[in-house]
């Protein structure tokens, strides 16, 4: 089993990147399993527009695991969210992979039935992940070999990011947005990206990485030197097709949910950022890698 994990900070573009390399014939869109431990996940919609619970993909990969999983559910989320990137969690994480306990050990075993049930009912040659988060990577070396995990670092201008975490947006399921959605604080913000930027070539050591600038993506409509170098690397073919059709995402941006895409920029409705703010933006930028 092969997957293309797409790392990266959030608002950058990575659901529309997923969506875009699923659309290709060797290759299975995942979304966001990352979230497979948050709260009330079954009652989100997949892309297909079903429920998780109810949609023929997952409500199958789920049923399947459940009977195969060893760890009781309440453990592993407790494990599981620990992957998600905060500095308490990246102690945990280092902790985990120093001393793994039998409890962590039968924790990363039912992580690779789950991926091992996903990549057989995808019928796909790769699954493609677009969990962002590089403290994954950890949990992913343990469930793919190395030379069977590839990372695609799709790395979008600080500006752009700044901006996009300006928007404040209210929860609604129905239209993809699961929780609401505040403005976050420039200094928080950046730190995120430094953060991220530096952990992604951190962890991807050991494997075969690519860096994709979103802006680029977005404005070769995919065309891009970094995804012929990853489709010549892996084999696979990209598509095509002006208008992608996103298949079973779980979770991921609010745009998987519309029936048909195209590439295109994100849209910024409201320019918020004040000078200083964009001035602080670009020398952020300048530092991350
Ligand atoms: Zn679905």
């Amino acid at each position: 089993m092969k997957l293309i994990y797409l790392a990266g900070n959030w608002h950058s573009g990575s659901t529309l990147l997923d969506i875009y390399l699923g659309n290709g014939p060797d290759c299975f869109s995942m979304g966001e399993l990352i979230q497979i431990s948050r709260d009330g996940i079954e009652k989100e919609y997949c892309s297909c527009h079903e429920k998780i619970e109810d949609c023929e993909f997952w409500s199958d990969v789920f049923e399947e695991w459940n009977s195969q999983r060893s760890l009781e559910d309440s453990r592993f989320k407790v494990i599981h969210e620990k992957y998600k990137l905060s500095v308490r969690n990246n102690v945990w994480v280092i902790f985990y992979h120093l001393f793994p306990t039998s409890e962590v050990k039968t924790f990363w075993e039912d992580c690779q039935k789950l991926y091992q049930i996903i990549y057989i009912k995808s019928e796909s040659e790769f699954l493609v992940e677009s969990s962002k988060n590089p403290l994954r990577l950890m949990l992913l070396k343990r469930v793919f070999d190395n030379e069977n995990l590839f990372v695609l670092y799709l790395k979008r201008n600080f500006v752009g990011v700044l901006e996009s975490y300006r928007k404040k947006y209210e929860k609604d399921l129905s239209k993809g947005i699961e929780k609401d959605i505040q403005p976050k604080k420039v200094s928080k913000t950046a730190f995120k990206h430094l953060s991220i930027s530096y952990m992604t070539y951190f962890l991807k050591c050991g494997l075969s990485m690519v860096r994709l600038r979103y802006e680029e993506f977005v404005g070769k409509r995919g065309d891009s030197e970094p995804l012929t170098e990853l489709s010549e690397e892996l084999d696979i073919e990209l598509t095509s097709k002006e208008k992608l059709k996103p298949g079973h995402l779980l979770a991921g941006n609010r745009l998987r949910l519309k029936k048909e895409l195209k590439i295109e920029k994100m849209r910024s409705k409201h320019s918020e950022l004040g000078q200083a703010q964009i001035s602080f933006a670009k020398l952020i930028e300048f530092f991350s890698v």
